[in-house]
């Protein structure tokens, strides 16, 4: 029993760094995604639930793989397709002016 106790810490232990490393991520990507809004003249989505999401997709992403790719998209595992969806991907100039905003609802058009 005591062993199981044990175990039962370590697991939870690693859960929590786990957790606390995702947290650290999403803070990163928020900066980030926050600074590129600024620069490029968009806003970020004031839904702040959705953002979370958007964010922690975004950030396991990041923590998988290495990269920031979008997390409403699929990584194929081929280099030269993903790296079309690596955030700001390709898309989102386009979407943006289309439909208000990228295809996550990450970024939105300010209005003029
Ligand atoms: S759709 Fe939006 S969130 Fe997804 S990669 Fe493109 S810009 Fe980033």
């Amino acid at each position: 029993m005591v062993f199981l106790r044990i175990n039962d810490n370590k697991v939870q232990v690693k859960k929590m760094a786990e957790m606390e490393e995702l947290d650290s991520a999403k803070k990163d990507m928020y900066a980030w995604t926050a600074k590129y809004a600024e620069k490029a003249g968009y806003y970020l989505n004031p839904d702040a639930g959705m953002l979370d999401l958007v964010l922690e997709g975004m950030a396991t992403n990041h923590l998988r793989h290495g990269k920031k790719y979008c997390p409403c998209r699929i990584v194929t595992g081929d280099e030269k397709e993903d790296k079309k969806i690596v955030c700001p991907c390709v898309y989102h100039k386009d979407e943006i002016e289309t439909n208000g905003s990228c295809h996550c609802e990450l970024f939105f058009k300010k209005e003029q």
